[in-house]
């Protein structure tokens, strides 16, 4: 069975205790390949091997830099059919998801940034003949990467990319929950030429081997992506350390319908922002709020449009929707659709685990499910279910559904559906969210400020707010 490895220094090798994980297909549901199970002394290796990097890498010009990500990029493309075929495995997506989505914004990822750097300014405050002062924007040192399973290769990247860009040094630690394509991405290094320990990876769990990273004294940026829970408790070890942090939390998405929207486009977009990636997107529009007068007409139609949704083989594809991600996940699901059950929802569509036929029996399928009849405030509409499950909520008032809207602890995105665009700019401006999409969903500009409110995150990534994230400025007054 296939070892993956950690990629230290340069090099791919055992974790120093020579212990592994199993990492499973959520597709049948089978061990096919082991995780390194690592600990304190290989993200302490790693480190070192950052730190000692970081001295060449933080001082090499910008444009070679970017030359360096430029090749980078174009060797993953090189390899984007493998890739594509392993994030599907490993996470259950579908194929045509991962080749349409996560697979392309790995290489976009880095040429953004890789680009961005050669095209990035710093303030300059003129004091009235006197003196001036100009802002440096210097590296930090060695960057602690962290992200989640539910976009592997897409949120690695994310974070890898301006960190490195900006002439810091990585330690990432992809979730061990769909390691793969982090695993191919450090053959891509070695063969891209990536200089030794610029990049380092380390597999393993988020106690054993996310902790020692995060609270490591010579890891001064901690950039984590992931859950509001994992979220809470990196802040917490890491504040008495004074490191930056950048926090991607969870979410609650609200999805408004207005009477006056395209109901045609509304109903497709609510539809996509629902059960995309089998509803395992922080984006996803799990509220959905519907206004009165359309109701009964909205809600017919999104069940009708699910029903035609096919739940199937991720390598098929004709499948709109693949598998969740592990068993435990898909077990969390179906207890919160039974939950939901209990609180007196209406199931509408869906709501079981799906048996697939032959080799697939024993995957990991979850029915795209829609739930009506639950109010506003109970469990099911506050907390995160991160599964292909929407709850469909009606309102009279847009002042009513801007206070429903706003009644959750997150505060991540939210799309808006309608024709007037006074409204449309009123309600926007209204609710708590970090990212609100007007007749749209999921339209993403790599350049605009990406984050959550409240305990959506802190911080926010994106274009110039990157590398900004990755950089500390320094002030310097020179009197004239
Ligand atoms: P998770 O918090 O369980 O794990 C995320 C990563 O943190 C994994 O690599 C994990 O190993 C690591 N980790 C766990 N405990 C740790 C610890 N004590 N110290 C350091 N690292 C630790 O999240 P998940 O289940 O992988 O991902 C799903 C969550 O991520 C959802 O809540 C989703 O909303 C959120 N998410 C947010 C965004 C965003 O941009 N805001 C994007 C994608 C996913």
């Amino acid at each position: 069975m296939e070892k993956i490895l950690n990629y230290i220094n340069g090099e791919l090798v055992a974790p120093t205790n020579g212990n592994y994980l199993d990492n499973y297909n959520p597709s049948n549901g089978e061990v096919y390949s082991l995780i390194p199970d690592s600990e304190k002394q290989d993200i302490d290796n790693a480190v070192v091997a950052a730190k000692e990097a970081f001295k060449g890498w933080s001082k090499t010009p910008k444009q070679k830099r970017s030359d360096i990500l430029m090749k980078l990029a174009d060797t993953i493309e090189k390899y984007s059919d493998e890739l594509i075929k392993a994030e599907s495995k490993d996470n259950g997506k579908p194929e045509t998801l991962a080749a349409h989505v996560d697979i392309p914004r790995a290489p976009a990822n880095i040429r953004f940034f890789a680009g961005a750097i050669l095209h990035d300014s710093s303030e300059m405050h003129e004091m009235d003949g006197m003196a001036i002062n100009y802002t440096l924007r210097q590296p930090i040192g060695v960057a602690a990467c962290i992200s989640p399973w539910n976009l592997p290769l897409y949120l690695l990247t994310w974070k890898i990319a301006p960190a490195l860009a900006a002439g810091n040094t990585v330690v990432a630690k992809p979730s061990e929950v769909t390691p793969m394509t982090a695993y191919i991405l450090s053959k891509i290094c070695i063969e891209a030429g990536l200089p030794k320990g610029v990049l380092n990876i380390v597999h393993g769990l988020g106690s054993k081997t996310g902790d020692p990273l995060t609270t490591h004294p010579d890891t001064p940026i901690v950039s984590f992506t992931g859950g509001t829970v994992t979220g809470k408790h990196i802040a917490t070890v890491t504040a008495p350390m004074f490191k930056k942090l950048s926090l991607e939390l969870g979410g609650k998405n609200p999805n408004i319908i207005f009477s006056d929207a395209d109901f045609d486009k509304s109903v497709s977009m609510a539809a996509r922002a629902a059960f995309t990636n089998q509803g395992q997107i922080c984006l996803c529009g799990s509220r959905l709020f519907v206004q009165e007068e359309i109701y009964d007409k909205f809600r017919d139609a999104l069940v009708t449009k699910t029903s035609k949704l096919k739940l199937g083989d991720p390598k098929d594809t004709t499948s709109n929707l693949g598998a969740v991600v592990s068993k435990d996940h898909m077990e969390k699901i179906l207890a919160k659709i039974e939950l939901a059950r209990t609180l007196g929802g209406n199931i509408l569509i869906g709501g079981e685990r799906e048996i697939l036929e032959g080799e697939l029996k024993d995957g990991y399928y979850v029915q795209p499910t829609i739930i009506e009849g639950l109010s506003s405030d109970c469990d099911i509409n506050q907390e995160e279910i991160f599964g292909p499950v929407v709850s469909l909520i009606p309102f009279k008032t847009e002042e009513e559904v801007v206070e429903m809207a706003n009644s959750t602890k997150y505060g991540l995105s939210a799309s808006i559906f309608t024709e007037n665009i006074s409204k449309a700019h009123r309600v926007a401006a209204n609710i708590d969210s970090g990212i609100v999409w007007i007749n749209t969903w999921l339209l993403r500009d790599l350049r605009i400020p990406f984050g959550g409110m409240k305990h959506s995150g802190v911080g926010r990534e994106g274009g110039f707010k990157s590398l900004q994230f990755f950089t500390e400025p320094k002030n310097v007054c020179v009197k004239i």
